[in-house]
């Protein structure tokens, strides 16, 4: 049996990261816009919130189509609020009327974020997030979910292959596992010793899109599905099961290659919830597309244990 399992959301909770991604994100557009961090944060409020009321136009968009939905995580929210933010500041008719004076601000802010050397708005937005969880690294070591140590010896003790993929880097996760104790390896440094640990390859890009136009329709979205790099790796692992608590990011795509009938397309798909998953994916299940849901690693380890 060999699961496939994302790291961020699955093992960590993502809220701590995202609230250290906030701080700085308002720290750091204050500095460079000379605008108060009071107003900053205000505005960056106002911007998530909008993304978050439509939630189907509005996401993480690094080639400037849509990853991932804005409701889906927190870490996701900020970058949308950072495209709102963009396209207002290009566009104050974009905004409601309500939000005229965000609008403008939305554009002292862009013009600053430019002047300071940045490519792009979504660049600015990558940086912050970066800058933010090593922050956060450097203050609490990790954000691997109590339990995690416990979970991972119930999966090798039932012999399920465990492969991390995700788009985090490997050096963190083995990292935070190797601090909690967990034994886990890169899957490039992958032997037959017969060493029980768990397997990562991080930097998945499963946020990378194609050219392709391949989507799936769920909860009046579309989702797209040529992922590159994340279909290499489902091909390269060829799992039986896959979890994540991101559909777009996560399922999606192995969702499409099982209704294609890839031989080595996973049985089963299974999503992690947790306190922000919207109920598209959660309760309705993507349509059903989600098999199970779980709430936490315990109920991952009870699940894994009847597949
Ligand atoms: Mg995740």
């Amino acid at each position: 049996m060999k699961l496939l399992s994302d790291f961020d959301g699955v093992w960590t909770d993502p809220e701590p990261e995202a609230s250290a991604v906030r701080r700085l994100m308002v720290a750091r557009t204050s500095e460079l816009s000379g605008l108060a961090a009071s107003q900053v944060d205000a505005d960056l409020r106002e911007l998530a919130g909008y993304a978050l009321a439509r939630p189907a136009e509005h996401g993480w968009s690094p080639g400037g189509r849509i990853s991932a939905f804005a409701d889906e995580d927190p870490l996701i929210l900020g970058n949308a609020a950072a495209e709102v933010m963009r396209r207002w500041a290009g566009d104050a008719a974009a905004a409601p009327d309500s939000a005229r004076e965000v609008a403008a601000r939305c554009r002292v802010y862009c013009e600053a974020i430019l002047d300071e050397g940045f490519a792009s708005i979504d660049a600015y937005a990558d940086a912050v997030f970066h800058a933010g969880t090593s922050a956060f690294r450097a203050e609490h070591g990790s954000a691997l979910l109590p339990g995690a140590a416990e979970a991972a010896e119930r999966m090798l003790a039932l012999g399920v292959d465990v492969v991390v993929v995700s788009n985090s880097g490997e050096e963190k996760i083995l990292d935070w596992f190797e601090r909690a104790g967990i034994p886990a390896r890169s899957v490039h440094a992958r032997a037959d010793d017969g060493a029980r640990c768990l397997h990562v390859r991080g930097s998945a890009g499963k946020f990378v899109l194609g050219e392709g136009e391949d989507s799936i329709s769920v909860a009046e979205r579309r989702i797209l599905v040529d992922r590159p790099k994340y279909v290499a790796a489902i091909r390269a692992e060829a799992p039986d099961a896959v979890i994540g608590d991101v559909f777009s990011l996560d399922l999606a795509l192995p969702h499409a290659l099982r209704s294609r009938g890839e031989r080595w397309a996973p049985r089963t798909l299974v999503l992690a919830k947790n306190s922000y998953t919207p109920g598209w994916s959660g309760v309705e299940r993507a349509g059903g597309a989600v098999d199970h849901v779980v709430d936490g690693l315990g109920d991952l380890c009870d699940l894994l244990a009847t597949l």
